[in-house]
């Protein structure tokens, strides 16, 4: 797995188990900027569905890791923005599909599904997990910061309008951030507004990891458990990820080759490590801090690192 350009993992997800991701669009090109984004501000902010990469290269990738077989549960399209934008899904999609029996799923801000084209992509998939932050068009502005044609109502829309056809799984997150969207009227808004959709599961999360303003704050777990009952949802706040795999064989570059593409905190790497039987998780930890090409942030006492 040394030198994937488009493929990662496999890595643990909370909701779908061992995942090997596969990112068809260019670093942070998102048609949001969401304010709790652990990838920073968007710096390629779009609206425009193009055809960033090959999807031949995408596919040599993928055949080359099925050859080594590596064990994972799900292929997750994913993407370090949105994977919606990349012109080549559908595609890509059906060509995954004849290559391996294994579930696709894709993970999404659901922005775009008001397209017709990008609704016709997902429906070959077996889940599709959309972010639903916001309950209305001010906090649609403040939280998500869309590109400036996405609208409040055309993104219900579409969401509405795919979950009305779509045969897999729908998984919807909400994102909820202290003072933003956790009140009880929003709470309230969510009820109203999930009442309009077909979906089968409903996570509520939080920013556990550093965001991309520092104003942000997570919503305690009491808060967490209360909006997830309320709303007939699963709370995913603060779970430790176990189970990163890496195929390379020296230990602190096995770390480096999963932050690359997924920011890791402090308890993940030490049970990775752990996992791997390295003697050396101390000496491990502190190179990793002093490294110019790592990133430590120090976020509520979790220290997440990611490659610059
Ligand atoms: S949609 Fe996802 S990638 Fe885009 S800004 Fe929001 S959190 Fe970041």
């Amino acid at each position: 797995m040394n030198d994937m350009r488009y493929i990662y993992g496999p890595v643990p997800s909370r909701r779908l188990g061992i995942s090997l991701g596969i990112s068809p669009i260019p670093k942070k090109t998102c048609n949001y900027s969401c304010i709790y984004c652990q990838l920073g501000r968007t710096d390629k902010m779009s609206n425009n569905r193009e055809m960033f990469f090959p999807v031949g290269d995408i596919l040599s990738e993928f055949d080359a890791v099925v050859t080594q077989k590596i064990a994972f549960d799900v292929i997750t399209i994913v993407g370090e923005g949105e994977p919606t934008l990349y012109l080549g899904l559908g595609k890509l999609i059906g060509e995954l599909q004849q290559r391996c029996d294994k579930p696709i799923a894709v993970i999404t801000n659901g922005a775009l599904l008001y397209d017709k084209q990008v609704r016709e992509d997902l429906q070959k998939t077996d889940i599709v997990l959309p972010t639903l932050d916001a309950c209305s068009k001010d906090l649609f502005r403040k939280i998500n910061r869309p590109y400036k044609t996405l609208t409040y109502e055309k993104v219900l829309w579409g969401l509405q309008e795919f979950s009305k056809d779509y045969r897999g799984q729908l998984w919807i997150e909400i994102m909820l951030v202290e003072g933003y969207n956790d009140d009880e009227r929003s709470l309230k808004e969510y009820l109203k507004m999930l009442s309009t959709i077909h979906y089968d599961k409903l996570y509520v999360n939080t920013p556990v990891r550093p965001p991309a303003e520092s104003r942000v704050k997570a919503v305690d777990h009491e808060k967490m458990a209360y909006a997830a009952q309320y709303l007939g949802g699963i709370s995913i706040d603060l779970l430790v990820s176990q189970g990163f795999h890496s195929e390379i064989k020296n230990d602190y570059d096995a770390v480096l080759s999963i932050i690359k593409r997924h920011p890791m905190n402090q308890f993940e790497i030490e049970g990775f490590l752990n996992s791997r039987k390295c003697k050396h998780i101390d000496e491990t930890m502190t190179e990793l801090s002093k490294d110019p090409r790592t990133q430590s942030i120090d976020y509520k006492g979790f220290v997440t690192y990611r490659l610059r």
